[in-house]
């Protein structure tokens, strides 16, 4: 049982976990809570679908279909691997799920039975969190390898930030009283595996794999990349200048040991072409006044003779 998260939550988890996130527009007020009048939440399970056609990111986000308005999903995944947020609230994705199959999932175990509409139904979207994953969803269009890691990427942050293992993530055939079949395809690859036909249990797999790592984890490597204190600079750094800047500045007691702050070099720089970019417009405006006055000087002498 979870309190769904939040709009700030999604970006950070998301962004924690390795994944190239984009907001669209509306998003943060964009959901079925209003209309329909029913909460959404608390959240138990996260749902996978593929969209069934290509570029469906305004569909999902904002357009929806008939009978089914927007969002249709809370993260729209493209092709490229690039993650759109779509809404933080109530989503129009899963339908009603058979109880035999949702609970299965919200006591996290390790098998799922067929969805069964005779043990009843309970509405996936008050209940589960969605993804639709762009996919023409005909068996044969292909997940690129970008695609199906960022996928994971985004279960596995969820889970993690709820504490779920991997027996939380579901698939729309595997909850759905309504014959779907989503997702299915090929898979370019992942980490070090080549091709593969996308099923729910190798997802769960490569989930559950993903959760036994750091968030900042990447497939097929051993150790995690190095952080980003160890790569990256602060901003009270000291960068050491060119020998050109001391002598250019020979009385300036602050190059004393060649060394500047980058705080420094970025505001002394900001300042130093602020101030150049205004001289020089004002030397500009001076020089045309100067061109007309020669002008006239000469149209008078041309006269004069
Ligand atoms: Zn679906």
């Amino acid at each position: 049982m979870a309190p769904p998260l939040t709009h700030d939550q999604w970006l950070t988890i998301l962004r924690a976990e390795g994944v190239t996130v984009a907001e669209y527009p509306g998003w943060r007020t964009r959901q079925r809570d209003d209309e329909t009048g029913k909460p959404f939440g608390p959240v138990h399970m996260f749902v996978n679908h593929h969209t069934g056609g290509r570029d469906a990111r305004d569909v999902v986000a904002r357009d929806g279909v008939p009978g089914l308005p927007a969002p249709l999903a809370h993260v729209y995944l493209a092709r490229s691997g690039v993650a759109t947020m779509c809404s933080a609230g109530r989503a129009n994705h899963a339908g009603l799920m058979a109880v035999n199959a949702y609970n299965s999932f919200l006591n996290e175990e390790s098998s799922h039975p067929a969805p069964s509409a005779a043990s009843g139904t309970v509405d996936g979207n008050d209940v589960a969190y969605g993804i639709e994953t762009e996919n023409r969803g005909d068996g044969t269009d292909v997940y690129p390898r970008e695609q199906y890691d960022a996928w994971v990427r985004i279960n596995a942050a969820v889970c993690r930030h709820h504490g779920w293992s991997a027996a939380s993530v579901g698939c729309h055939k595997e909850t759905s009283i309504e014959g779907k079949i989503d997702p299915r395809g090929p898979v370019e690859g992942y980490g070090d595996r080549g091709r593969f036909e996308f099923t729910p249990a190798q997802f769960r797999a490569d989930v559950a794999e993903r959760l036994t790592h750091p968030a900042s984890w990447s497939p097929g490597s051993t150790t995690s990349p190095p952080k980003q204190e160890e790569t990256g600079m602060d901003l009270n750094d000291r960068v050491l200048l060119g020998d050109w800047v001391p002598k250019a500045w020979p009385d300036d007691k602050g190059l004393a040991d060649k060394q500047i702050t980058i705080n420094t070099a970025l505001g002394g720089g900001y300042a130093y072409a602020r101030r150049a970019a205004e001289t020089t417009g004002a030397l500009l405006t001076e020089v045309r006044a100067l061109r007309a006055e020669v002008a006239q000087l000469r149209a008078a002498m041309t006269k004069g003779t």
